[in-house]
């Protein structure tokens, strides 16, 4: 495998960061306090190209390809402090445009993606219900055919950007009793009747981007906003879920850079006992660990995404890579609280936030039980669910 970067790659992730940078730091930081939604910079984010990074030209993306955008996402990570803002495009980027442009009918195309690519909307992705988390596909969200329409009746939660969403992609199922293959989903318009968007949820880290339930009471949805057909919904998701546990941390990566880059610096700096801490080696080895999961969370993002840039969607190999840089990123936030030690637990230093960000990429996409058991399974090992 080639990892190294083409002139236009380097071009993407030097001018990323100096976008991140330049328009998205100050502003956030400014947002951060009250934690709202920052549709300022979602706009900027739109015009500077962050959206339609991996969507066709045709509507109004990029055209990049996977490797290419996971080095810009994670550019964009390095450059901007605050991850919420990167994670609700993550979200609509890798669980909204990317199904819609593998299963959408040209019209779903061309009516919703330039739209999400330009800023003018926001998507959102509805799977996990009040009793369906990692059992994602038992759903109690009902669709029923009535004519040229579907009634969807139910209620979903923890949906990133939910409280801010102009397009929905909604899991339902049109008979429980066929289990996977009664699953349907549907691209529904908060303007829909019956529609109730929640407020958003007050929650650990990644503090901008807004979380909270969708609810659809008697919402009649025609039949043509079905995103492929009666029964696909389960193909749907994990065609979403392959993408985006495989791309979803690349922010992460770059945080963790600009993480390890401060935490050294301050190694150097801070002096206890006569000597600068770094050069204790109890402190050192923890920096040590820090670049090893650097390093290695960032080659099985690239080795992935460029798998993916050939073609290869694999449900394993997009598990491991959640799994292992999410757990990495924790366990070098924790590191990084250690060595900064009382300044490392001040909100004042902005330390503590990295591991507040970090938190959630253990849960959302799956848990990393979920990815382990999707990895046994991978193994060949007998699934206990
Ligand atoms: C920041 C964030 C953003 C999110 N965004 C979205 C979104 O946009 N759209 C959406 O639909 N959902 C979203 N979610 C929800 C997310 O998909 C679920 O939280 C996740 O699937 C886990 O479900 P749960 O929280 O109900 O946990 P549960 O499924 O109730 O699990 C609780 C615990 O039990 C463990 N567990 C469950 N089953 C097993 C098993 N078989 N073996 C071993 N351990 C098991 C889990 O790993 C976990 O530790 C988001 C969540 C977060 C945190």
């Amino acid at each position: 495998m080639d990892l190294e970067f083409t002139e236009e790659q380097k071009r993407v992730r030097e001018g990323a960061i100096a976008f991140a940078r330049a328009d998205l730091q100050p502003d956030v930081l400014r947002q951060e306090p009250s934690h709202a939604f920052p549709f300022g910079l979602w706009r900027k984010c739109a015009a500077f190209g962050v959206q339609g990074l991996p969507m066709p030209k045709e509507y109004g993306g990029r055209g990049m390809d996977a490797l290419s955008t996971v080095i810009a996402m994670e550019a964009l990570g390095y450059g901007c402090a605050d991850q919420g803002l990167l994670f609700s495009i993550h979200a609509q980027l890798w669980s909204v445009q990317t199904p819609i442009c593998k299963f959408g009918t040209p019209a779903q195309k061309e009516k919703y993606l330039p739209k999400l690519c330009d800023g003018t909307w926001i998507g959102a992705h509805c799977m996990s219900e009040p009793a369906s988390g990692s059992d994602s596909f038992h759903l109690s969200t009902s669709a029923v055919r009535k004519d040229d329409r579907y009634i969807l009746n139910g209620s979903k939660e923890f949906v990133t950007n939910g409280p801010v969403a102009d397009l929905l992609l909604v899991f339902a199922t049109v008979d429980p009793t066929k289990g996977i293959w009664g699953l349907i989903a549907f691209l529904v318009e908060t303007t829909t009747r019956g529609v109730v968007r929640g407020a958003k949820d007050d929650k650990l880290g990644l503090n901008t981007a807004q979380m909270g339930s969708v609810t659809f009471e008697d919402c009649e949805i025609p039949t043509e906003c079905v995103l492929g057909r009666e029964g696909q919904g389960s193909a749907i998701f994990n065609h979403s879920m392959a993408w985006e546990r495989s791309c979803i941390l690349a922010s992460t990566v770059g945080a963790m850079q600009r993480q390890l880059e401060q935490s050294t610096q301050y190694a150097k700096e801070r002096r206890q006992f006569g000597k600068p801490i770094g050069s204790f080696q109890l402190v050192a080895s923890r920096l040590v660990d820090m670049k090893v999961r650097l390093e290695t969370a960032r080659l099985l993002l690239y080795q992935t995404a460029s798998g993916l840039a050939k073609g290869d969607l694999s449900t394993m190999t997009a598990a491991i890579a959640k799994l292992y840089i999410s757990e990495c990123a924790v366990q070098s936030s924790l590191d990084a609280i250690q060595i900064h030690g009382a300044r490392g637990v001040s909100k004042a230093f902005g330390i503590e936030g990295d591991l507040r960000d970090a938190m959630a990429g253990r849960i959302y996409s799956g848990t990393s039980e979920i990815q382990r058991l999707i990895i046994a399974r991978g193994m060949g090992l007998p699934a206990d669910c």
